[in-house]
């Protein structure tokens, strides 16, 4: 198992008050799988990608990732699981606007300290992957918001991550390049057998992924196979 959730709970404690995020959530995921975890703002959603997405650590309960219990983690410790084993897509792409395509692919093997040669390589392959090949030497500002997302994206997969963590990722876009974002997802998972998570708050987008985790005030409510 890729990801083991068990009983997980977040409080966050604002003054006197204590905000219950997630209320005991049990959660099992497979490598290769493209999970949709859905629900209604304040539900829970973001809390559960931090702590996936070794952000944040659970108040109580045990997070499993890989065969790692990340809860036990100190803040490198899983700025290092951050860096090697999650790739992470957003509404807004964060891009850098001065640079082209390629190079902002580049960026996350630069920081691995990777030679130039096989950063430029490894790029170009994950822009093709995303179809973007014949646009790499466009800077974002040239580039539609579906193609800098896909950029994004091709900037996620460079690194060979385990998963992706897509929070939101068609928020900033029309519902046809949302569609084909989607779609783009769909591709990566059963090609690249890549595991990705999607949050959203969007049933249409929710129905692209192959399991459906509807969480409602910190609880899984009921999990749907598409
Ligand atoms: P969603 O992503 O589904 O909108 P969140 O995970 O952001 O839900 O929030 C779940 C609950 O936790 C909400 O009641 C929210 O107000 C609360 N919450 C989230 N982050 C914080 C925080 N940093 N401090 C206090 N309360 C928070
Ligand atoms: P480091 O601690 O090594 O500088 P960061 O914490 O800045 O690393 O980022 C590690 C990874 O986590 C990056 O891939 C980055 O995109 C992601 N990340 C950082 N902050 C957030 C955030 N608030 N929400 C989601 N992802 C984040």
């Amino acid at each position: 198992m890729l990801i083991e959730l068990k009983n997980v709970k977040k409080y966050y404690r604002t003054g006197k008050l204590n905000v219950k995020a997630l209320d005991g959530v049990d959660l099992s995921v497979e490598g290769g799988e493209f999970l949709a975890i859905m629900g209604p703002s304040g539900s829970g959603k973001s809390t559960l990608l931090n702590i996936i997405g070794c952000l944040d650590k659970p108040t109580e309960g045990e997070y499993i990732l890989n065969g790692k219990n990340v809860e036990r983690l100190n803040d490198d410790e899983l700025s290092e699981i951050r860096n090697n084993y999650i790739g992470f897509v957003f509404q807004t792409f964060h891009l850098l606007p001065e640079y082209d395509a390629l190079f902002n692919v580049e960026i996350p093997l630069i920081y691995r300290g990777i030679s130039a040669r096989e950063r430029k390589e490894r790029a170009e392959a994950a822009l093709e992957a995303v179809g973007l090949k014949e646009r790499m030497k466009h800077k974002p500002l040239e580039l539609s918001g579906g193609e800098q997302q896909r950029v994004a994206i091709a900037r996620a997969l460079v690194q060979e991550p385990l998963l992706i963590l897509a929070d939101e990722p068609t928020g900033a876009l029309d519902s046809k390049t949302g569609n084909s974002i989607m779609e783009l997802f769909c591709r990566l998972n059963e090609e690249k057998n890549l595991t990705i998570i999607l949050v959203t708050h969007d049933e249409k987008m929710a129905r692209y992924g192959k399991r459906v985790v509807h969480i409602l005030d910190g609880r899984i409510e009921s999990i749907t196979l598409n």
